[in-house]
């Protein structure tokens, strides 16, 4: 019986040759971008599992989850990049600025003031992203692009806050390459106000190879290497 240990591997294996085959047919260098595994459904023990196996970049999308999750895996010794990638509530941020490394919805400047103040009484700083809104359809979260400036703007004021880039999930049933070659423009006039942005969070278990071609700097893959999350969750 394989353990859990060896699914988790034959599966990062298999999303590292994936990345691998986008990166040598994007002309892309492997080094360029982080695997940040999304463990959302999934117990801590896997968190522990995946540290073991060199996994350093974990995700989860919503922070009843992430807060025992990753205080869990930490006492068990995983020592691991937290990544909040979920929709974040103003009334969660606090929260989740004492545990979180990258924020990667931030969406609106009062998530940011949020942010920045509990980050500041925890005597902590992270990274931030933009969500970016790619659907012209509104509700799923994400800033409308013309958005971006001032939300970049608002975080770059913050000390506690370092902007970092931009972030983004492709519409359901839109063409991926169509929705990451978009971001990669908004990306690109982001960069040019502030340098330092040069991160792209973009890319899942199912459209990674797109992101790899439009130059994402960070994919957050869940299915691929965790398996299937359970429909009820
Ligand atoms: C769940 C989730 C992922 C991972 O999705 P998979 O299809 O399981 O790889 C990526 N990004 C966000 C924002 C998520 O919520």
């Amino acid at each position: 019986m394989p353990t859990r240990r060896d699914e988790l591997a034959a599966n990062l294996m298999d999303t590292e040759a994936r990345i691998a085959a986008a990166c040598a047919a994007a002309g892309r260098d492997r080094a360029e971008l982080t695997l940040v595994v999304v463990t959302k459904t999934f117990p801590a023990s896997d968190v522990v599992e995946l540290a073991g196996l060199g996994v350093r970049d974990v995700g989860e999308n919503r922070h009843q989850e992430a807060a025992p999750k990753f205080a869990q895996a930490y006492a068990e010794g995983a020592r691991v990049v937290r990544h909040m990638i979920g929709q974040l509530q103003t009334n969660k941020a606090a929260a989740v600025a004492a545990y979180a490394d990258v924020v990667h919805a931030v969406d609106r400047p009062k998530l940011v003031r949020a942010l920045a103040a509990g980050l500041a009484r925890h005597g902590r700083t992270a990274a931030a992203l933009i969500q970016v809104s790619l659907d012209d359809a509104p509700g799923r979260g994400g800033a409308d692009p013309g958005d971006v400036p001032d939300i970049a703007d608002a975080i770059a004021t913050c000390p506690e806050l370092s902007l970092r880039g931009v972030m983004a999930v492709a519409p359901l049933g839109a063409d991926p390459d169509a929705a990451f070659a978009r971001l990669a423009q908004i990306a690109a006039q982001l960069r040019a106000d502030h340098p330092e942005a040069s991160w792209i969070s973009a890319g899942m278990s199912g459209d990674l190879e797109a992101a790899v071609r439009h130059g994402a700097t960070h994919l957050r893959v869940g299915t691929a290497i965790l398996g299937s999350r359970s429909p009820l969750l």
